[in-house]
């Protein structure tokens, strides 16, 4: 089979995808992987053949940057206005290379999940299967991921201006139109969810064409490997993930909660520059971007964002978590989290001080019953057999279609 991915360019949404890839190409299969150039190793590590898309977030997305004030970070924090806009405009700059790439080659299938909405175009323009990743809660009948999307007024110059690029796709193409309701509540001709259904609210209400096959572990180098102190004492591993971890004042924060406590901790600083901290207990090391499933292997608690990525990875190693989430899904997660036992959450990151860290950490480092659940978890998360599960149920279809 020839099976081509349309991903954007951002770790969060290339790593799930990676052990998948890896598996369609040792098992035979030619794939075609869209996206942007600073992939281009990583891509090319899979076997998969890596097709560079330009970027029109790289040149226009400054929502991490240092540089702006907080006003402008402000605004820029409307994420629900502002993500479906840039989605598209990114969708524009890679649309005409999938097209031209794949149009004498038409792949059997086009893998993308909500990000990648030049996939779904392309799959329509080019009549090919539409198969959508989830790496996160897809919608059902009880839960819409476009809710907090559609809830931004009409009149908000982003909406319109979404709206507008939307419209000109379909005019130029004769794809569907990528409403904010197709781009986030869309579903494709076959839909992979990357979860167990045990953290899935209402997962008994989504149809036949969805496989939920678990976190895809696989084989990474990007950031090298890692090796806890060799001290007997625990690990606690702090990661805010790779999208929304602009947070400086939190770093105070962890530090006093760690600094008198028999344990190590990683803390992986994302974009927070390393020199700009002060006072870092003896205990703690710091990196920007680090080998986080070698870090979790070794972990005895992970503080997370309760990004879907880390907090699958942090499950599969039966890891219990702290989660201080940034955004809307993360929250639903983060309840999750702390509903089934697996951890504590923090749902207002603004009221976390030292001392309600430090305790929270003591917590489930001092009770049994937390590493039991992540461990009953991990179980049964490693049983949906991941990427391999992916990459069957994905064929599998194929071949019937
Ligand atoms: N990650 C990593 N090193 C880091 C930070 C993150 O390898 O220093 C990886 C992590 O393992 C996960 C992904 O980046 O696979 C982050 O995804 P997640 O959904 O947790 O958060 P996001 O960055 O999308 O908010």
């Amino acid at each position: 089979m020839h099976i081509a991915f349309v991903t954007l360019g951002a770790f969060g949404h290339i790593n799930p995808t990676l052990a998948l890839v890896t598996e369609l190409v040792r098992q035979g299969n030619r794939v075609t992987y869209f996206t942007t150039e600073s992939f281009r190793s990583i891509i090319e590590g899979t076997g998969a053949t890596f097709v560079p898309v330009p970027s029109w977030m790289a040149e226009n997305d400054h929502h991490n940057d240092d540089s702006k004030d907080k006003n402008e970070k402000k605004e820029d924090e409307n994420v629900a206005a502002v993500v479906p806009f840039l989605f598209l405009n990114e969708a524009g700059a890679y649309i005409d290379t999938v097209l031209d790439t794949l149009k004498n080659d038409v792949p059997d299938a086009i893998v993308h999940d909500f990000a990648g909405i030049a996939g779904t175009m392309a799959a329509d323009v080019l009549h090919t299967k539409n198969i959508m990743l989830y790496a996160s809660y897809p919608s059902n009948d009880h839960y819409s991921v476009s809710a907090s999307f559609t809830s931004v007024p009409e009149d908000h110059p982003m909406r319109i201006a979404a709206d507008r690029l939307a419209d000109s796709y379909v005019a130029k193409y004769g794809c569907r139109k990528m409403t904010v309701k197709e781009i986030f509540d869309g579903r494709g001709d076959f839909n992979i969810v990357m979860m167990q259904k045990r953290l899935v609210p209402y997962a008994e209400s989504y149809d036949d064409s969805f496989v939920f096959t678990g976190v895809q572990i696989g084989k990474r180098t990007a950031f090298g490997s890692w090796k806890a102190p060799n001290n007997g004492k625990k690990l606690l591993y702090s990661s805010l993930g790779t999208a929304f971890n602009n947070w400086p004042e939190y770093y105070p924060i962890l530090f006093d909660a760690v600094r008198d406590l028999p344990i190590n901790v990683f803390a992986a600083l994302g974009s927070i520059d390393p020199k700009s901290l002060k006072d870092i207990p003896e205990n703690v090391e710091v990196g920007q971007m680090v080998p986080q499933l070698d870090i979790l292997s070794q972990a005895d608690l992970f503080i997370t964002h309760a990004g879907m990525g880390g907090t699958g990875e942090s499950i599969y190693y039966g890891v219990p978590m702290i989660a201080i989430p940034q955004m809307d899904e993360q929250a639903i997660t983060a309840k999750q989290i702390e509903a089934k036992g697996l951890g504590i959450a923090f749902l207002d990151k603004e009221k976390i001080t030292a001392s309600s860290l430090k305790a929270a950490i003591t917590k489930i480092l001092g009770d049994a019953s937390y590493k039991e659940t992540a461990e009953d978890f991990s179980k049964d998360m490693r049983s949906l057999g991941g990427a391999k599960a992916s990459a069957a149920a994905l064929l599998s279809y194929l071949a019937r279609a």
